[in-house]
């Protein structure tokens, strides 16, 4: 017997995989200004300044920078791009190393080496 909240888990996780297909076409023209690919930290700083509560992490594969997801209530992440330009990030959560490009709303499922 499949409990409410196991039957909410599938649901995300096939709601993520139809999100992931749709963009995994798509072609991503700034895999060059990849600089870091692996956080030093795992905290967003804007949070603990701003005291918004992140629910996920991300890494910004230009400079670095970590901040919180579109599901966080802060943006960082989106801010970070928006008020940069750095394109990509990835997700730095458990076990997840897929990458997302802003500009090009383009998924790919690993950083490239
Ligand atoms: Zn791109
Ligand atoms: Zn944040
Ligand atoms: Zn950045």
């Amino acid at each position: 017997m499949i409990g409410r909240m196991e039957e909410s888990r599938v649901g995300d996780t096939l709601r993520r995989a139809l999100f992931q297909r749709s963009f995994k076409q798509r072609q991503c023209s700034h895999l060059g200004s990849i600089e870091q690919t692996s956080p030093e930290r795992f905290e967003c700083a804007a949070c603990l300044e701003e005291g918004t509560v992140p629910v996920h992490m991300r890494m910004c594969l230009v400079c670095g920078e970590v901040a919180c997801c579109d599901s966080s209530p802060g943006l960082h992440a989106r801010r970070h791009y928006e008020e940069t330009g750095h394109p990509l990030i990835r997700s730095i959560e458990e076990g997840e190393q897929w990458v997302w490009c802003y500009p090009d709303r383009a998924y790919l499922s690993r950083a490239p080496e």
